[in-house]
């Protein structure tokens, strides 16, 4: 038995559990990967039940007190991150301690998958926020081996998939070498719109992608641009009407079911640290510091956490703020769908995408105004004039 269709996340915690090889994930009509039990194959073992988070919920760990705004010192290693780069310096830390990173990148086709990081060199290929949901595929069989070869491991992950990471390991989830990280998360788009995404973006420029990056900071981290690199190697920023997947996003028009009702998206916490983007910082105390560069909100929600923050503070800059002055809505209540999200998928099934997208994914003329006017500005002036004309 699995859990409720829509309240599966696709965490893939069954299908790395069954010592049968009778879960595959399948890809549904929305795009999203779920498990499928092929019923000739089951032995009845009940360990996709035990090690399903829905079926048997983690506990979850009591809201941090406090806040650290924190970035890389690394000045090319906080531009080439979301926010202010504290990810690859927790990853840092764990690989020169001869530990291995699991966290979400693109192969060349842009498949997005949990993938097992070594080497300082390939840390790259797991950076950036992607905004549709990732492949988890057998990372967390993986992630037991390395724990039982007694190797310091990083997870990170939407909550979601640390959940389903830390059920999946049952009482090596206590293992002091773990480090779990979530991601604050306003919700999973689908992997299948993204890839009709990338078709379009391919027909409309001509030419193949190599690398999509949705919060492009080049202007700054307040008003983040999408860029994509194409085959040729050339950088093009995309203009409002070809950026229509971040548009999705942001209007929770394709989110994976199960997020309506998200368990997760609360102060309480998965994983042994959170980390996000630090909106609202200086709205209560006021920072002395420039932010757009991008800067990090990191809550250590455990003592791993701790001891996580203790290996990196060397390498970044940390400052303990309040964590009333975190503006998240994700960790308030879960990111309800749009209310138009059926009937998108219904006419994405029968419309060609264009059609779809004037119909759904039009940004109203004074977003579109608003983006324009800032676009033009330099760095120093976006930030505030997006603030007033908000
Ligand atoms: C789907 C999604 C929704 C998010 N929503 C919010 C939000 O509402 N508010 C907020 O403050 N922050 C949100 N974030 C987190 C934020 O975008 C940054 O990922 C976070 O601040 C870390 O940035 P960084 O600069 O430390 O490092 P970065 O290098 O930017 O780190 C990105 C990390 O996220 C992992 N990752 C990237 N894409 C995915 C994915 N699709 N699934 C799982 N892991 C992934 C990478 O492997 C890496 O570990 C979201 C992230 C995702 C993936």
């Amino acid at each position: 038995m699995l859990c409720d269709i829509n309240s599966c996340s696709g965490c893939a915690a069954c299908f790395n559990a069954c010592p049968k090889g009778a879960i595959s994930m399948v890809e549904d009509a929305e795009g999203f990967s779920r498990p499928q039990i092929d019923e000739s194959a089951c032995v009845r073992c009940g360990l996709c039940d035990k090690s399903c988070p829905v079926l048997n919920p983690v506990a979850l760990n009591p809201p941090s007190p406090k806040a650290l705004a924190c970035w890389s010192l690394d000045n090319p290693v906080r531009l080439d991150s979301t926010s202010g780069g504290a990810f690859s310096e927790l990853a840092l830390a764990v690989l020169r301690e001869g530990g291995v990173v699991f966290a979400s990148g693109c192969d060349e086709n842009l498949y997005l998958r949990v993938r097992r990081v070594e080497n300082e060199s390939d840390l790259g290929s797991v950076r950036q926020s992607k905004y549709w949901q990732s492949d988890v595929g057998t990372s967390l069989r993986e992630i037991k081996g390395a724990l039982k070869e007694g190797r310091r491991v990083l997870f990170v992950g939407t909550p979601c998939q640390v959940a389903g990471a830390r059920a999946y390991l049952g009482d090596l989830q206590n293992d002091p070498l773990l480090w779990t990280a979530d991601l604050i998360c306003g919700g999973a788009p689908s992997p299948g719109v993204f890839r009709k995404y990338l078709d379009y973006l391919r027909e409309t420029l001509g030419r193949g992608i190599r690398s999509i990056n949705m919060r492009d900071k080049t202007k700054s981290w307040e008003f983040p641009r999408t860029s994509v690199v194409l085959e040729d190697g050339s950088k093009r920023i995309l203009r409002e009407e070809k950026d229509w997947f971040k548009t999705g996003f942001y209007n929770r028009l394709f989110n994976r079911p199960c997020c309506d009702e998200c368990p997760y998206a609360n102060k309480t916490r998965v994983g042994d640290l959170t980390i996000g983007d630090y909106w609202g910082l200086g709205s209560l105390d006021p920072v002395s510091y420039p932010k757009k560069k991008g800067v990090s909100a990191v809550l250590c929600n455990t003592p791993r956490g701790e001891m996580a923050i203790e290996a990196i503070k060397e390498r970044c800059f940390i400052e303990e703020r309040k964590s009333d002055e975190l503006v998240q809505r994700a960790m308030e209540r879960p990111a309800k769908s749009n209310r138009r999200r059926e009937a998108f998928f219904a006419d994405l099934k029968k419309e060609p995408i264009r059609v779809v997208v004037k119909k759904y994914l039009r940004r109203n003329w004074k977003t579109r105004l608003r983006s324009a006017v800032a676009s033009l500005l330099p760095a120093s002036l976006c930030a505030k004039f997006l603030k007033k004309s908000r």
